[in-house]
């Protein structure tokens, strides 16, 4: 049996940040990560993005955190017992610890009908696989143009594959992007060679060694290599059954602890209190992972925190770069201010007439002053709106 003071959970970006909150505050204690995958932490945003214009791999580990860290790789945690304080893997190893960390992000949502052939793709083993793929002569035949599914077809297409992407009749990024916007992004992806398929994929099927896709027109498609990206959806069952709380995530307080005392829960799988925004939320996205990790692993050690953020991200496909603050969602009200054409924007995003998301597209984004305008929470009509980037 492995006995540890702190046992992590989990082996990403959220758990590696919580071993260095671990560390700012106390030291010299053994710890224990647990994590599924046989990579050791690293960054994950350049397996879409900057592996692919040339970054050496050598760049993406994450620092090596002392000799007290014991990384069990490839071992999956299993079951939870909070009562005994010990957590099990797929082996029937037994970790016995004081306090643990559930920093075990999301699985992707599915395609129905799929079996292991197709990639979802989330990981480095992902990106060592796609990059063989992408050096042979075979298209690739991308589902979901949401973040993921539109940076890979760009990262495709600059290593020369021919790529088909599949997004839905709304189009792009659309739970993000504004028509105008997205449209902007389709007429890059377009201009670079990646052939768009405005509509969605119900069902895929093997057979012959290749993959029957069945789309929402009702006809079928036949491919080779298919890789999805259609979003994720929190890890929760292993929190469920030790007895803890969940709703959209596993249910955090500000300390990051969960509803089991010795606890507690960072990253993609959490669903936070977001005091600014007055509501519950999850984010996947890399600043909330480092931060809600750097969080829990202080907590962890003791320290008081008060873990509340407004979520942030980014993007990048080609010439368009963007990124968001707040709660950014094209369900809500949003007005698109671009006095110089749709090449450069920001969008604000409204509740109840006021603004609580703003998204820069090609333009510097002012984080401090969106933060102000979501903090002030008073309403705003469209001429003060554009007042604001004047
Ligand atoms: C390709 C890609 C590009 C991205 N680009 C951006 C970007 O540009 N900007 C941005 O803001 N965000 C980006 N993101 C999102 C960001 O990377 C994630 O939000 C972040 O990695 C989440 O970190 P995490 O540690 O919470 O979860 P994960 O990174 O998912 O890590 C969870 C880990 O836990 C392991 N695990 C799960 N269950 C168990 C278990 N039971 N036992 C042991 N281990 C387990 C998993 O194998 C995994 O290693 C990107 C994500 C991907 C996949």
């Amino acid at each position: 049996m492995h006995r540890y003071r702190y046992l992590i959970i989990g082996g990403g970006m959220a758990a590696d940040s919580a071993l260095k909150g671990i560390r700012m505050s106390d030291p010299t204690a053994q710890v224990g990560l647990v994590s599924e995958e046989l990579d050791k932490p690293y960054n994950r945003p350049p397996l879409s993005k900057k592996l692919w214009d040339g970054l050496p791999l050598e760049e993406i580990w994450r620092p090596n955190r002392g000799s007290q860290v014991n990384l069990h790789l490839g071992r999956r945690i299993v079951a939870l017992v909070p009562l005994r304080k010990q957590a099990r893997d797929q082996t029937g190893e037994i970790y016995a610890f004081e306090q643990a960390l559930l920093a075990i992000g999301g699985s992707p949502k599915r395609i129905s009908g799929d079996d292991e052939s197709v990639m979802y793709f989330r990981t480095l083993a992902d990106y060592r696989r796609l990059r063989a793929l992408s050096r042979e002569a075979e298209p690739i035949t991308l589902v979901g143009a949401g973040l993921i599914g539109t940076e890979l077809a760009a990262c495709l297409r600059k290593a020369g594959s021919s790529v088909d992407l599949y997004c839905g009749k709304r189009g792009l990024v659309r739970s993000i992007l504004p028509e105008v916007l997205s449209n902007e992004l389709a007429r890059s992806l377009d201009g670079h060679g990646v052939r768009l398929h405005f509509l969605s994929v119900s069902n895929i099927q093997k057979a012959n060694g290749t993959q029957q896709l069945k789309l929402s027109d009702g006809k079928m498609v036949t491919a080779k290599r298919v890789v999805a990206g259609l979003g994720l959806v929190a890890n929760t069952q292993l929190a469920k059954d030790a007895g803890i709380v969940c709703s959209n995530g596993i249910d955090v307080d500000a300390s990051l602890r969960t509803s089991i005392p010795g606890i507690y829960a960072a990253g993609d799988c959490v669903n936070f209190w977001c005091s600014t925004l007055g509501r519950r939320l999850s984010s996947q996205h890399e600043e909330h992972a480092n931060f809600s990790g750097i969080a829990a692993g202080r907590a962890m050690a003791g320290k008081t925190v008060d873990y509340s953020p407004l979520p942030y991200f980014y993007s990048r496909v080609f010439d368009h770069a963007y990124e968001g603050i707040g709660w950014v969602d094209t369900s809500l009200k949003h007005h698109v201010v671009a006095p110089r054409g749709p090449m450069e924007a920001t969008v604000y995003y409204l509740h109840d007439n006021r603004v609580v998301g703003v998204l820069y597209w090609n333009t510097r984004a002012d984080l401090e002053r969106a933060t102000e305008l979501i903090e002030a929470k008073r309403p705003c009509t469209p001429a003060e709106l554009v007042g604001q980037i004047q």
